[in-house]
């Protein structure tokens, strides 16, 4: 239901809890944080319920990631547990998602019948085997998104992670709010500016059908078409 991904130059994993707590309001079940440490290994903390369970658990096992995504979940398909809150992961990259993927059904069995394990029983985790399947078959991570993305139907936004790449996010948008933050030597991704607001006002909100590459130096825009486009940067008026 909320979602926040940052690349930054200290750890993210407070600084997403934070973000995650401005997006309260839109009501959750369920949340989590992927990062990758300094190790080069993807990292996940999820717990059921408030915030503050995930917060605990990473009080007792912090991460040091400086790269990461975050979601509060508001479970459509699968119960509100701990298997089933995002991110979801494979070995190549982690997803967090907002909304619904209405053709779950008939990908998952595809994916399956291609000796694909799923772990959840989400809507979402096709994303990240579609993802996979991808890269598996030699696409870079931007190929990846850009192939699963026309494979969707529904209404979402996402944000992913790659091992491995440890300045890159991608995000996508269709049907369902996501912008980009920029910062200095840092950046951004989340539902709404009100959850940006701790780290920035400078805002690009993304339009249907966009994607968005982001590192620590900036953002490059695609449409549904994959060409790249420029968006304008607002100064949002959301209060820290
Ligand atoms: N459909 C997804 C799920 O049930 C995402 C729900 C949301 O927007 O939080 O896991």
């Amino acid at each position: 239901c909320g979602i926040v991904g940052i690349v930054g130059r200290k750890p993210v994993a407070p600084l997403m809890v934070d973000a995650l707590k401005r997006l309260e309001y839109r009501g959750y079940d369920s949340a989590g944080v992927a990062t990758i440490e300094p190790d080069g290994a993807f990292a996940r903390r999820r717990a059921e319920g408030k915030l503050r369970n995930l917060d605990d658990k990473l009080q007792k096992s912090p991460l040091a990631g400086l790269i990461g995504i975050g979601h509060t979940r508001w479970a459509t398909h699968g119960a509100p547990t701990e298997s089933n809150a995002h991110p979801h992961a494979t070995d190549k990259v982690a997803v967090v998602h907002n909304g619904i993927i209405e053709n779950f059904r008939e990908l998952k069995d595809e994916l399956k019948a291609k000796g694909r394990v799923f772990a959840s029983e989400t809507d979402t985790e096709v994303v990240a085997h579609l993802v996979s399947q991808a890269i598996d078959e030699g696409a870079t991570p931007e190929q990846a998104v850009a192939q699963s993305l026309k494979r969707l139907t529904g209404a979402f936004s996402l944000a992913f992670l790659f091992p491995g790449h440890p300045d890159l996010l991608i995000g996508a948008r269709r049907g369902s709010p996501l912008a980009v933050g920029h910062g200095d030597g840092e950046m951004y991704l989340g539902s709404d500016a009100i959850a940006l607001a701790p780290f920035t006002d400078k805002v690009t909100y993304l339009e249907e059908g966009d994607w968005v590459v982001i590192d620590r130096a900036g953002a490059r825009i695609f449409d549904e078409h994959d060409m790249p486009v420029s968006r304008g940067m607002v100064i949002s008026a959301a209060s820290a």
